[in-house]
């Protein structure tokens, strides 16, 4: 049998070079190996939430799957057919939704049929991708290459009680579609939304507030929405910007202790520095946007850095997929074009 081995340790050193590896092992058949998993962290190894979605990917596709305990650094994966189906999975805490999600939506979109998983974790977590994010943002844009599926989030998950609940129904790919993002176009809306579960609305009056002065939002467009059904005490505060050519979504999470005026600050400097930029992905985009573009075959996207995601992620698309990402700077930014 071939492998692909994959060493951990390389370039960024996190979870998603795992994630990725299972994705494309799903979906090429290719058996794959694992060495020095999460090797950059202060604490490496399998933590839970890759964990879930190891075992999520090995229930998806009748893996032969070893390694996969907590704390490991070494995993094999030896990939069987991909099955469409009912299924649900539970992260045991508030580890993040939106990552084991990516992790199974590529295989489930090359099933024969649709797909409907539920899970319950984390919503809206620091350092991943928001359930809001993958609706509003990377689901659309999936839809466009072709690929579609419909999140529900029937209840948020903080940390740490975690518990949220979110169900996603898959629909099979007929053609991916490639997806060129070279501008963002005009600025058609700025709108936020602060979720507040267990917090004095007050909170989400000063986020929202802030929002307002520095982002120069009309008062109807802010919103706050009570999400108490949440395990937890929790906060969101959201600020989404809808271009001719994309929506991007900048979410900051208010934890106790953390000042409501901290929260929006963070919110409005990732929203400040993506409009100071002419380019059309964001930062965190970028990288999410790379795995499906070289599924597809094709597609370009201009953005402002080259992030250690997004150069570590191509290195190990091009492990499994006989592509060309070429990631170069250009005036304006950097161009990304995967062909
Ligand atoms: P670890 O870093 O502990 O290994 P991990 O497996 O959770 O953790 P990473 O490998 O760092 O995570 O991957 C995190 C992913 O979350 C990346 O794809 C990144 O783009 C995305 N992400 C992080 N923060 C945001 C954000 N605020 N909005 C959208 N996406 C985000």
């Amino acid at each position: 049998m071939q492998w692909i081995e994959i060493d951990g340790s390389k370039g960024e050193g996190g979870g998603q070079i795992l994630r990725s590896g299972l994705s494309l092992s799903m979906i090429t058949g290719k058996a794959v190996r694992f060495t020095h998993i999460r090797a950059g962290r202060s604490k490496p190894g399998i933590m839970r939430q890759h964990l879930t979605a190891i075992l999520a990917a090995q229930q998806v596709c009748d893996a032969q799957v070893s390694g996969a305990i907590l704390n490991s650094t070494e995993l094999t994966f030896i990939p069987g057919q991909i099955k469409s189906g009912n299924y649900q999975f539970d992260l045991g805490g508030a580890g993040s939704c939106a990552l084991v999600l990516q992790t199974l939506l590529p295989a489930l979109w090359s099933a024969h049929s649709e797909s409907r998983v539920r899970l319950s974790g984390g919503t809206h977590n620091p350092m991943a991708p928001s359930t809001s994010f993958l609706q509003q943002v990377w689901l659309p844009l999936m839809e466009r290459m072709g690929a579609k599926a419909t999140l529900l989030v029937h209840r948020c998950g903080f940390y740490p009680a975690g518990g949220g609940e979110v169900e996603i129904v898959v629909y099979p790919v007929k053609q991916w579609q490639a997806l060129h993002l070279p501008q963002r176009g005009k600025l058609i809306d700025i709108g936020a939304q602060s979720l507040i579960s267990d917090v004095p609305d007050s909170v989400a009056f000063r986020e929202l507030n802030i929002v307002k002065q520095q982002l120069k939002v009309e008062q109807s467009k802010l919103s706050s929405i009570d999400v108490s059904s949440a395990r937890c005490a929790g906060n969101a505060l959201l600020v989404k910007l809808q271009f001719e050519h994309l929506t991007e979504l900048f979410c900051a999470i208010g934890t106790k202790g953390k000042a409501a005026a901290k929260v929006a600050q963070e919110a409005c400097d990732e929203a400040q520095a993506y409009l100071k930029s002419s380019a059309a992905v964001g930062e965190y985009l970028a990288d999410q946007l790379l795995l499906p573009m070289a599924i597809a075959g094709k597609g370009c996207f201009t953005t402002s850095e080259i992030t250690d995601h997004l150069s570590t992620n191509a290195l190990v698309i091009c492990q499994f997929l006989n592509c060309r990402i070429d990631i170069q700077s250009i005036e304006q930014g950097i161009e990304v074009n995967i062909q």
